[in-house]
């Protein structure tokens, strides 16, 4: 019996990798002129590091991979990003040597969710988190950055949705008010947000089944309750983006997903053919007590993930071409045993100078290999003949002119070096 993919997973086949190798350089070469540097940590960690006493959101408890080793090690795949970064940067203490750290990490998540179009139970996402500091300039920065990635894929309308949600005594006094927005709507909630109304009222604001509740239309903002602080605060992060000409709006409802985040939160848009809602591409925000509760000092971090199917989804439903695959710059067309292994030789030799070359290996005719070599976008013709061996010289066929010259083949190297204009 042939064995499957497990649910919810995907293979990357050889003709589509290199979209995923492009859209991966995109965001390392961002990153770098950013001078921001990557950090990979496990994609499993002990299980505390996803399922804290505070974190309740419903990700967390409902979507982990939780799993004993052998060693009855309690384990979790883990299901985003920031919360592994952030139990490295405690662990290895880099906050004893850089007062602020920004790192970026991209690499696969599991999530046990319901599979569907774009959404799998391993996928990946690249983020950053800028730990160890608490300046309206680094959230502008973040936010900057994650606007500037998408404008440098090619999207069209790129734009961020913004909002705070101040610090922790704002965040009480909202919380505290839509409990008691609620509270008397919660016979008509659903049944995630009924558990959520005492735990993390906030999230009803994004729960996708009540989206339409006529309650969530009514609901509070977090703009009212900001003390003098948060507004000020909130109030310098915008005069940042004015000043870059950002293009942003308010958005009063964002509030997000993870319970952890304090003052800025942010979402990135682009205009994307047939998205529909599905337009975000990346989100964060502002984070005060995870460091802490990590077993780290009490310092405030900032970061923000995109979902990197959704990114190659949307560069596909946009037309963007990232890159091309790589074409063939020579296949040695070889027939004979005797010929093979000079073949074997002049191919060693090409490589060696970074000429991407190859030949065929299941004993084609001639015009099976030609064949071969033309659908690999080959662009010479490496034809080595009984006859030609004999003469120590190779027929050297250009696809794109058709003109064929005869070249030593010692030559071989520095005739194609020329032509590729390689040197
Ligand atoms: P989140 O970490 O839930 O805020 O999600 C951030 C981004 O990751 C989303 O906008 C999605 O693009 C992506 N994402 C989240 N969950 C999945 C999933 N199960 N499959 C694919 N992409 C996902």
């Amino acid at each position: 019996m042939a064995i499957n993919k497990v649910k919810g997973t995907y293979d990357v086949l050889p003709t589509e990798s290199y979209l995923w190798k492009a859209l991966e350089d995109k965001i390392r070469s961002t990153l770098k002129v950013y001078n921001i540097k990557e950090i990979r940590t496990p994609i499993m960690e002990y299980s505390e590091v996803f399922h804290r006493q505070s974190e309740l959101s419903d990700m967390v408890t409902k979507e982990t991979y939780d799993f004993d080793d052998r060693g009855d090690r309690k384990l979790t795949l883990r299901p985003e990003g920031t919360a592994g970064v952030i139990r490295a940067y405690v662990e290895n203490k880099l906050y004893a040597t850089q007062e602020l750290e920004k790192v970026y990490y991209i690499g696969p998540n599991f999530r046990y969710e319901r599979p569907q179009k774009g959404r799998y139970r391993q996928f990946y996402q690249f983020g950053v988190e800028a730990i160890g500091a608490v300046d309206p300039a680094l959230d502008a920065e973040m936010i900057i950055l994650a606007y500037d990635f998408i404008k440098r894929l090619g999207l069209k309308g790129v734009r961020v949705r913004i909002n705070s949600l101040g610090d922790d005594e704002s965040r009480k006094f909202y919380q505290q008010a839509l409990i008691d927005h609620f509270t008397p709507h919660e016979s008509t909630l659903c049944e995630d947000c009924k558990a959520r109304l005492s735990k993390n009222p906030l999230r009803i604001l994004d729960c996708k089944v009540d989206q339409k509740h006529p309650a969530i239309k009514e609901a509070p903002i977090p703009q009212d309750f900001l003390n003098e602080f948060s507004k000020t605060y909130f109030q310098e992060v915008l005069e940042h983006l004015n000043a870059s000409k950002i293009d942003y709006e308010i958005a009063h409802k964002l509030v997000r997903g993870l319970d952890y985040y304090s003052h800025t939160v942010f979402e990135i848009e682009a205009d994307i053919e047939g998205f529909g809602a599905q337009n975000v591409l990346g989100g964060g925000g502002r984070y005060q007590k995870l460091v802490s509760e990590l077993g780290g000092p009490d310092l405030g971090g900032i970061g923000f993930a995109c979902g990197m199917e959704r990114l190659l989804l949307a560069l596909e439903a946009e037309n963007v071409q990232l890159a091309k695959d790589t074409d063939l710059d020579a296949f040695v067309i070889a027939f004979g045993n005797e010929v093979k292994t000079t073949a074997t030789k002049i191919l060693y030799e090409l490589r060696k100078a970074d000429i991407i070359a190859d030949m065929n290996y299941t004993q084609k005719a001639f015009k099976g290999q030609l064949k071969q070599a033309l659908r690999l976008n080959a662009k010479f013709l490496i034809i080595l003949g009984e006859e030609e061996f004999k003469r120590g010289v190779v027929g050297i066929k250009n696809t794109k002119t058709e003109v064929q010259e005869e070249v030593l083949i010692s030559k071989i190297k520095k005739y194609l070096l020329e032509k590729l204009e390689k040197k």
